[in-house]
């Protein structure tokens, strides 16, 4: 799956490569392969991985020309650090904040609460602010995490009408606010942007009813330098902003269905970033897409991909796969369930299943943990042995605005 046409991507994919060989590390990488490199055949080199790029060997041009660093994602350790020129930096705020606002329809005329990460190297305020106001809107520069009082404090008295969080952060918020007998529908949000995490068509749902706004999906990754694509208010997959990253989707052995949804044409998303400095190529996300063939009805002919969540994160039981969205799903069929969860499975084979759930009731009875396993039995291709040794635990629905991602499979 290549979304630019042919003539287009061999004259970029061969400028691409040969920005890219001005890299330590992709010399060393692609050693052997001048001839695909020369002829400009992308398919032909190997992926790249997380675990193997040597980000203090990606640079592609004098670091005269950088202005600015940003944490990738890295790890606690070992942190990784991108390298901004003046033309990434233009580049990034134009396609991750003000063409993704301009998809999801926020005008100069939003007041915009950013709930982006503005600390320790963590650029996502930063950009997420320039771009607002570049588009002219007005920006409440919070940050991430934070204090539900004072948030809602800033959205009375500014008048907030849109905000970017994640999605469970998103229910978190609105939950408690209703818990201190604020309705959040009644707040005059209108548009929410999420991102950082996977969420299902129900508990999109469930949060435009909460909140009485508009719920986007951005498509956000810190190795591209923001924002791979954006919904747009169809609500209908996700857009790739296929005149800066190229996106292939590399064959995985799936069942061709999950409990929820089919997995046709579904594969890990594959990124090649179409930039000078640093570019990524061939990247392996470890993100689950798939690819949407329709024409959009919103007009955009930047083409769509669902995306299903992280690959590691698919399980097989029986015939069919099981995301986390999936689980989700299923538990939102039952009343009083926040959709959030972890699942935590004690060996490769899943001799053991631990369900944690967080509810929005305050009882916690022995007739509805039933009533999950029953659901579950019903929906899963599993020995019902295992499904009647599931150990289910049912928690209130925390409040905290913590850095965590909610982490649903434990696997
Ligand atoms: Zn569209």
């Amino acid at each position: 799956m290549y979304l630019l046409n042919d003539l287009q991507r061999k004259h970029r994919i061969k400028k691409l490569l040969r920005w890219a060989m001005q890299s330590e590390f992709y010399r060393q990488k692609y050693s052997g392969y001048e001839e695909a490199l020369q002829k400009g055949e992308l398919q032909r080199l190997p992926y790249t991985t997380k675990e193997e790029i040597d980000f203090d060997k990606l640079a592609t041009v004098d670091k005269e020309r950088f202005v600015m660093v940003g944490r990738s994602s890295g790890t606690v350790d070992k942190p990784t650090f991108l390298f901004f020129t003046p033309e990434d930096m233009k580049n990034t705020i134009e396609v991750w904040t003000v063409r993704c606002w301009q998809f999801v329809g926020l005008t100069n005329k939003d007041v915009f609460l950013n709930l982006t990460r503005y600390d320790n190297l963590h650029i996502s305020g930063y950009i997420t602010q320039a771009g607002s106001i570049k588009l002219g809107m007005t920006v409440i520069p919070y940050g991430a995490g934070g204090d539900p009082d004072q948030i809602l404090s800033l959205i009375k008295r500014f008048g907030v009408t849109s905000f970017v969080f994640r999605p469970s952060h998103v229910m978190r918020l609105g939950m408690f606010y209703r818990s201190q007998g604020v309705e959040p529908s009644e707040l005059g949000i209108q548009k929410i942007i999420v991102t950082g995490e996977w969420m299902s068509k129900e508990f999109r749902r469930m949060l435009e009813e909460l909140w009485g706004a508009d719920v986007y999906v951005l498509y956000t990754m810190t190795e591209a330098m923001g924002d791979v694509g954006s919904e747009c208010k169809e609500k209908d997959g996700t857009h790739i902003f296929d005149d800066y990253f190229l996106i292939e989707l590399r064959e995985l052995s799936l069942p061709e269905k999950s409990v929820t949804h089919t997995l046709e044409n579904a594969g890990e998303i594959i990124l090649t970033t179409m930039r000078e400095n640093m570019p990524f190529i061939r990247y392996r996300t470890g993100d689950l897409g798939m690819e949407i063939s329709k024409k959009c009805a919103c007009g955009s002919k930047h083409q769509r991909i669902h995306l299903l969540g992280r690959v590691n994160e698919v399980l097989r039981v029986g015939s069919l796969a099981v995301t986390p969205l999936d689980i989700q799903t299923l538990l939102l069929r039952i009343p009083g369930m926040s959709g959030l969860y972890t699942l935590t499975v004690d060996g490769k084979e899943a001799s053991k299943l631990h369900l944690e759930i967080e509810t929005l009731e305050a009882e916690h009875t022995e007739h509805k943990k039933q009533e999950i396993r029953d659901l579950l039995l019903e929906n899963l291709e599993v020995e019902s042995s295992l499904i009647g040794d599931i150990d289910i635990k049912l928690v209130p629905l925390s409040f905290s605005l913590n850095y965590n991602k909610q982490k649903y499979f434990a696997i």
